[in-house]
């Protein structure tokens, strides 16, 4: 094995697919064989050069699982067959920040000799046939989650920590804007908790779909009709935490729109750039908000979201909607950005089939 397949960006809006030496792992790293490598809206935002970061030429794939086959120097608790999901954010270890815990907010960002690593974004990811990764970003998979659940791994992790963020109480209301993947995960961690918990987005389907995940109403927020006034009533009132992952301007009014004085609104959807909006600030001040970023997830919670896709609890296989080999990608890419055939995640199997 000289040469791998991989998706490459070699610059800003050109996809090719190409060989690419196999990756050799260095000190704290090991070689993963990718089984199961999903494509998201982020990729989109690092095709387009819109996020912040990221140098060309790239591989993408930042959510994805897979069996190691080779560790470098100093992995002693990783061995070959081991089976991996992954989890983006490796922080540098020594800053304010990381020390804290939050190596999600790495100071060191995108700076590799500090020891910073966003997998898929700041170095390669698992969109290709193999790639080497840190020790760190690697989760092993429980007994009964398969590759196929074990690529969400980030994605759990991007929900629970989202959910966390907003503080719920048993028995609250909760909004969650926005029944994209992450969304539907969110809305099936906070219905957990939650005394009613209604979604609010644009497509039909989803909407259905979002009832599986725990949604006792979903609201069309589509058109010209008063949406905040629609889902006030469908929750029966102001929403006591509102949970955002919808990513545009509108989601983001909605959700301060919604939100009970002294609630919560958690922001999770705009992580590119570009994305303004204009708020009436009484709004924040007078209803007395706490209104929150939140940005995928300090280390363990996904290690916890893998624990709840073990035991059942969340489900992500309806998320799952089409398959393809790696050699199948530009298919896979426009199946999943025209949205053919309702889709809302298409796997990749680069090295097998459907696991
Ligand atoms: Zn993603
Ligand atoms: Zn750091």
């Amino acid at each position: 094995m000289a040469e791998i397949l991989a998706v490459t960006f070699p610059e800003v809006n050109r996809i090719e697919l190409r060989d690419v030496p196999v990756p050799t792992p260095g000190q704290g790293e090991a070689l993963v064989r990718v089984w199961s490598s999903t494509i998201c809206a982020t990729d989109m935002k690092i095709l387009t050069g819109k996020f912040p970061g990221v140098r060309y030429p790239h591989i993408p794939g930042h959510e994805w699982a897979g069996e190691v086959v080779e560790t470098g120097p100093q992995v002693s608790d990783l061995a070959p067959q081991d089976r991996v999901g992954i989890e983006v954010h490796v922080g540098c270890g020594h800053c304010q920040r990381c020390l804290e815990g939050m190596y999600n907010l790495c100071e060191h960002y995108g700076e590799s000799p500090e020891g910073h690593a966003h997998v898929g974004f700041t170095i390669p990811g698992g969109l290709a046939e193999y790639a080497v990764v840190p020790r760190r970003a690697m989760h092993v998979l429980p007994d009964g989650v398969s590759y196929d659940e074990g690529a969400f791994t980030d994605n759990v992790g991007i929900a629970l920590w989202a959910v966390e963020r907003a503080e719920l109480r048993p028995g609250e209301r909760v909004l969650v804007v926005g029944p994209g993947a992450i969304g539907l995960l969110a809305l099936r961690i906070a219905s957990l908790q939650a005394g009613r918990t209604v979604i609010a987005g644009t497509r039909e389907d989803r909407l259905q779909l979002a009832l599986r995940f725990g949604a006792d109403a979903a609201v069309d927020v589509r058109g010209e009709g008063d949406a905040a006034a629609a889902v006030r009533e469908a929750l029966g009132g102001p929403a006591d935490a509102v949970i955002e992952f919808a990513g545009t301007a509108e989601a983001a009014q909605l959700a301060l729109a919604v939100c009970r004085r002294g609630g919560r609104v958690v922001l999770g959807g705009s992580t590119g750039l570009g994305t303004t909006m204009q708020v009436e600030l009484s709004t924040i001040v007078r209803g007395h908000l706490d209104v929150r970023g939140s940005l995928a997830n300090p280390r363990w919670v996904s290690r916890r979201g893998l624990e709840l896709i073990r035991s059942g609890v969340v489900d992500v296989r309806p998320l799952i909607t089409h398959h393809f080999a790696l050699q199948e990608f530009e298919t896979a890419w426009s199946t999943f950005f025209e949205r053919k055939g309702s889709a809302i995640r298409v796997m990749l199997h680069p090295t097998g089939g459907a696991v």
